[in-house]
């Protein structure tokens, strides 16, 4: 590895799993310190071990700003101040306009959008100058999906953080980017379809979508993520990677 964030130090929120456990992987074997997020401790248990000596577990929820104001003390206890912030916690909470519920609607929004702008806010003392940040969006964020309203919008909203906050945080020199993917092989398509054999469905009709006919690994995200939390992507704030097999051309 080229060791391109050596003495640096990062923060994955909800890096226990999938793209943000990809992404952590990838950033402790670049050189830095990595402190993930989750909620469940077996999960952050289990992601620290993957990680190795740079890792740093924290059992929080990002949908709580007390929470959130926790996790950044104890990152600044352990490892003094923060370089790269990757907001990555997410649920993909989907269902038809018509039955979707208020419940449904509050959990998606306050974990996606309020908690990707509290993860940003509450880190505003532990974040160097020069830091950059990575917003996690979707690519559904421009599309119109059935079934998809609620977590769409929320992804939208991600994707106009990354410019408002980049407009606000210039005079630090803090950078944030939206870095967007298509369909992505993680856990989630478990979750959403609620057996092996569905996720092996769902993964299969999910890369169908794409030009190139599959889905992205997350190692794929990982190496993006990279790109944005390095000075070689210095020139690029506000902006947004998109990583999506060429699905826009749909
Ligand atoms: P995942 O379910 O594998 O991982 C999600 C992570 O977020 C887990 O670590 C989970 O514990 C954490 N999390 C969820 N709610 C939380 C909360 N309230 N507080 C703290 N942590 C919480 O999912 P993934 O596919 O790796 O998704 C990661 C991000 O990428 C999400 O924001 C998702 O919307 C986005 N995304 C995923 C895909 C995809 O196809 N997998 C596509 C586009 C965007």
């Amino acid at each position: 590895m080229s060791q391109k964030l050596s003495n640096k130090v990062a923060v994955v929120t909800g890096g226990t799993s999938g793209i943000g456990l990809a992404i952590a992987k990838r950033f402790a074997q670049e050189g830095a310190k990595v402190a993930v997020t989750g909620r469940n401790q077996k999960s952050i248990d289990q992601a620290v071990a993957e990680i190795g000596a740079n890792g740093l577990g924290i059992q929080g929820d990002v949908s709580s700003l007390a929470d959130l104001t926790r996790i950044y003390q104890t990152v600044a206890d352990h490892f003094g101040k923060v370089d790269t912030l990757v907001v990555n916690a997410g649920v993909y909470i989907l269902g038809p306009l018509a039955d979707f519920t208020e419940d449904q609607f509050d959990q998606v929004s306050d974990i996606n959008f309020k908690g990707a702008f509290f993860s940003v806010q509450k880190a505003l003392p532990v974040l160097n100058d020069g830091a950059s940040v990575v917003l996690i969006s979707s690519t559904v964020n421009a599309k119109g999906v059935p079934n998809h309203a609620a977590y769409s919008a929320t992804k939208a909203a991600v994707r106009s953080l990354a410019r408002s906050f980049s407009a606000e945080l210039l005079d630090r020199k803090i950078r944030v980017n939206a870095l967007t993917p298509g369909p992505v092989d993680t856990p989630v398509f478990a979750t959403v379809a609620g057996s092996p054999e569905g996720a092996a469905a769902m993964k299969e009709a999910m890369g169908n979508f794409t030009p190139v006919k599959r889905v992205a690994e997350a190692s794929e995200l990982a190496a993006a993520a990279l790109y944005l939390a390095s000075d070689d992507s210095s020139f690029m704030l506000g902006a947004e990677l998109l990583l999506d097999g060429g699905v826009r051309e749909l």
